[in-house]
């Protein structure tokens, strides 16, 4: 249960009132918020003078449910880019799957800047499935997306692997992204729970729409308001494409939570033929964010080579996407 404590209740008096109710104690637009485990149903009569609200759920989606906030959180990366809210944008973020050159990256940063396309993503600490594959640049790959930053003003999204590097992370980007591999990882989850840096969750390969939003679950009561969703495909029977882009849990998320919905159409077939028409699909019906892998040259990519668009393709899929939104009424940024 969530239970919002009257405004004059302070910090100490919200700190105690949790420790009771073995609550997360967080403070949301003036008041204090006590989250309680789902099993409390009801609020004790000793506690009703202090409580001005109460939310009850049935199952762990407390603070990402729309019965807490019905509608869509507000998630502001900076002044032009906002997504969520009532803003009915859709962000386009593209970049290589991994900084692999400050050739490549500025090529890349330049694609961006070209279309108009605010923000940057590569990833500079891989998880990948073989110690023998390329594990990224690390903090030296950080450093030049950093660069990119300043030089063009783009805005920069890249993995975290492990909870060691998450300083680092936050750091150099302006959004966290938090891969299928790690979504279970608690370490990750617990310290991007203690910044305010907007989270990219995606959504582990083989986990359920319920377990994909309880992870979100950990980052939201730690006290970061600022999670975004991210469909990115689950693994199924079929084999000929790398993964399935779940489109009905997508509807489920956008039906049941709170939190914004980005779709990653690349990493979900795998292949980059399949691609464009998978992205226009996902500009129509209706995301808050499309997340699409471009590589200069993607036959030598050092990681996802099979799924990476040409900046050709990527121009021409990107001009495709304009007569979508406004068919739906949604803003491209
Ligand atoms: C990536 O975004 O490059 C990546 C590794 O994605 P995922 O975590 O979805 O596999
Ligand atoms: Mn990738």
């Amino acid at each position: 249960m969530i239970l919002r404590l009257k405004k004059d209740i302070d910090e100490t008096k919200a700190n105690a009132l949790g420790k009771e109710l073995q609550a997360f104690v967080l403070k949301d637009n003036g008041s204090f918020l006590l989250v309680t485990p789902t099993k409390l149903k009801d609020v004790e009569e000793k506690y009703r003078s202090v409580v001005s609200e109460n939310f009850v759920f049935n199952d762990d989606i407390q603070l990402a449910s729309k019965k807490f906030i019905n509608g869509v959180r507000e998630i502001k990366i900076s002044k032009d880019v906002v997504i969520g809210g009532k803003t009915n944008n859709t962000v386009v973020i593209t970049g290589p799957c991994s900084v692999e050159s400050e050739e490549q990256i500025d090529q890349s940063a330049q694609l961006c800047v070209k279309l108009g396309v605010k923000v940057l993503r590569a990833g500079a600490f891989k998880p990948r499935t073989s110690p023998y594959s390329f594990q990224g640049m690390g903090v030296d790959g950080l450093k030049l997306l950093d660069k990119m930053r300043s030089k063009y003003g783009l805005k920069i999204i890249s993995e975290v692997r492990d909870s060691t590097h998450v300083q680092d992370i936050i750091q150099y980007t302006d959004i966290i992204q938090i891969g299928a591999k790690s979504m279970y990882d608690h370490g990750i989850l617990k310290a991007c729970a203690k910044t305010n840096k907007p989270v990219l969750l995606k959504r582990g390969f083989g986990t359920t729409v319920q377990e994909f939003v309880q992870a979100a679950e950990f980052i939201l009561s730690g006290g970061n308001e600022n999670v975004i969703l991210c469909e990115r495909g689950i693994r199924t029977f079929e084999t000929k494409t790398r993964f399935t882009l779940d489109l009905c849990g997508v509807m489920w998320l956008k039906e049941h939570t709170n939190l914004p919905v980005i779709l990653d159409p690349s990493h979900a077939i795998g292949y980059a033929y399949g691609v464009p028409d998978l992205t226009r699909a996902c500009m129509a019906l209706g995301c808050d964010g499309l997340l699409v892998e471009t590589h200069p040259n993607p036959a030598v990519a050092k990681s996802d080579a099979s799924q990476q668009l040409n900046f050709n393709e990527f121009t021409n899929l990107y001009e495709s996407l304009k007569p979508i939104a406004k068919a739906i009424g949604r803003n491209i940024i």
